[in-house]
């Protein structure tokens, strides 16, 4: 069997400084919290490294995407940290059939300076896939939204290797995140950095 390769891609604009409660927005990013850095909008915590991870592998499966499997239908994920959803979105793939072979993510953002943290956030996306995640980065050099640093995107490929049957079928099918719905984080509100696009597909 050979094997398959996903890609995936999310972003996030960054947050105001303080949200509606006047707290401040903490940065998830790569698996790790940030301290005193500018967080990221969503409604869930705004990890676009390990929301690409996961739609990456989404994707080499061949089993839908993040709306698909963290959308309207499984509201219980809506607000989940990146790394939860990357170690859900590993299960469904591994249940539908398939290994894991790795993980490649690149983000593209002026913030934060990453390289000081890259190994400590490999780690920690590859105990959540269970398979190894690679994490560079880069910038625009002060081009387009994240030039301006509105906001920071990440692009992933995933390999995956089918070796057995599906375990379970994948939960995918009529209400599979597009049907846009209160629940599914990117409909609702200007805040969501996903507003803009379909409303739909990204991720929750
Ligand atoms: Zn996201």
């Amino acid at each position: 069997m050979l094997p398959r390769t996903g890609i995936g891609i999310d972003t996030h604009a960054f947050a105001a400084e303080t949200d509606d409660a006047g707290s401040r927005v903490p940065l998830w990013l790569a698996g790790l919290l940030w301290e005193g850095e500018r967080g990221l909008s969503g409604h869930s915590d705004g990890d676009a490294v390990a929301h690409a991870a996961a739609d990456a592998l989404f994707s080499a499966a061949g089993v839908g995407d993040l709306g698909s499997h963290f959308g309207t239908d499984r509201p219980e994920w809506k607000g989940a940290s990146g790394v939860s959803l990357l170690a859900e979105a590993a299960r469904i793939v591994r249940a539908a059939g398939f290994d894991i072979g790795n993980i490649a993510v690149q983000f593209v953002g002026n913030r934060p300076k990453f390289s000081p943290r890259r190994l400590e956030a490999e780690a920690a996306l590859s105990q959540a896939a269970g398979a190894p995640v690679s994490v560079s980065a880069t910038t625009f050099d002060g081009l387009g939204f994240t030039g301006r640093g509105e906001g920071i995107t990440a692009v992933a490929t995933a390999l995956v290797v089918q070796t057995g049957q599906p375990a379970v079928v994948p939960a995918t099918g009529a209400a599979d995140g597009h049907a846009t719905g209160a629940a599914d984080g990117h409909a609702t509100g200007p805040a969501d950095g996903h507003a803009t696009a379909q409303g739909d597909n990204l991720e929750p």
